[in-house]
């Protein structure tokens, strides 16, 4: 326990785009945000090569690029953005207390969660090789689709994401190939009929992945293997997606905030607010449907503006309604 308790009137955790894009307008309307970074700063993004569908930017940018401009935005306008891993929570009363590495405990006014989502990865050493060197593997395709366009690619995973991934791929790549463990989609029935009905989607039942084939810097081919027959053979593709889910980071807040059964925080609709007054969600965290950068700054700029009013209304004396 730390012998000096901090106080805060609005903590950001994480810094992704919705944490940014929380800190700029938290900082603008002087409500003197700190930002801790986590374990990644950046985030997602950071593991992303190009860019090209944010706003703004039309010669595209990288993902660890927008991100050290996303912060160097939110400092320009005084967020103390600080280095740390928020390990801890306490709700429960009218101030809210958070802990970072253990020890440092500080009671905030209002707290906005941008934790974000990981996604779920294989797992294997030859996927973990080219996705860190930015060499063909991905875990969005609404991301990184384009840079395949006329060319071969393989999806693993048999769910909605993966249903709905493989056929945005389907128009932009000349043949795409998916990967499913069982002999059966987890997947609503449309979509699953979407992709069976799709012409360059080829499916393999009872398939997975024995590795991700390349020549030292980028993506060649997947050899796969029948799980049924333990018969191997190798799909040449120039790019390999994983859709087999993501994983919010929200363990920390489950024993305060209401999740839903996948662990995603659940906010009140159209708003930014969450069971808890004063704690408000943005970005990915509370999304598992878009997922996307834009949208992550754009609910960030919700709970900024969603905790200054109810700072706003508290100092007034005011009842805020959920
Ligand atoms: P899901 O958990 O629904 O599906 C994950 C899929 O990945 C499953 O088919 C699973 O296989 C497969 N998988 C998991 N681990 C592995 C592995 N190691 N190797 C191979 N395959 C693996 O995740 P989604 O992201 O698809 O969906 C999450 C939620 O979001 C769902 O509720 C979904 O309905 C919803 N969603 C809705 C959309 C929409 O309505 N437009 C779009 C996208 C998502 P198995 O089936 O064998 O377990």
């Amino acid at each position: 326990m730390s012998d000096t308790i901090e106080k805060v009137k609005c903590l950001i955790i994480g810094s992704g785009p919705a944490g940014y894009t929380a800190a700029i307008y938290a900082a603008r309307a002087n409500m003197n945000p700190v930002l801790y970074q986590g374990t990644q700063p950046g985030g997602q993004l950071t593991t992303t090569n190009e860019v090209e569908n944010f706003p703004g930017y039309p010669e595209g940018v990288t993902g660890p690029e927008m991100m050290i401009e996303l912060q160097k935005q939110a400092e320009r306008f005084e967020t103390d953005v600080r280095n740390g891993w928020v390990t801890k929570v306490d709700f429960s009363g009218d101030v809210h207390k958070v802990w970072v590495n253990e020890t440092k405990e500080i009671h905030c006014d209002t707290v906005i969660i941008s934790t974000g989502a990981s996604a779920k990865y294989l797992g294997l050493d030859s996927e973990q090789k080219y996705l860190k060197l930015g060499g063909g593997v991905s875990a969005c395709a609404v991301c990184d689709g384009f840079f395949y366009r006329n060319q071969e690619v393989v999806i693993v995973g048999a769910g909605d994401s993966a249903c709905e991934e493989a056929h945005y791929l389907s128009k932009l790549c000349t043949k795409v190939t998916m990967l499913v463990r069982r002999d059966e989609f987890r997947a609503s029935k449309i979509m699953a009929a979407r992709v069976k009905n799709t012409e360059n989607i080829e499916i393999l039942f009872n398939t997975e992945t024995e590795e991700v084939l390349g020549d030292g810097q980028v993506v060649t081919g997947v050899r796969v293997f029948n799980n049924q027959t333990n018969e191997k053979h190798d799909i040449p593709a120039t790019g390999f997606f994983v859709a087999i889910g993501h994983k919010p980071n929200t363990d920390i807040f489950k024993e305060y905030l209401s999740l839903d059964e996948t662990g995603y925080i659940i906010n009140v609709p159209g708003t930014s607010k969450t069971n808890i007054e004063g704690v408000f969600v943005s970005g990915d965290a509370a999304d598992h449907v878009y997922r996307q950068a834009v949208t992550a700054a754009g609910t960030g700029c919700m709970a900024a503006l969603d905790a200054e009013r109810y700072l706003a209304a508290k100092e007034a004396n005011i009842e805020v309604s959920a």
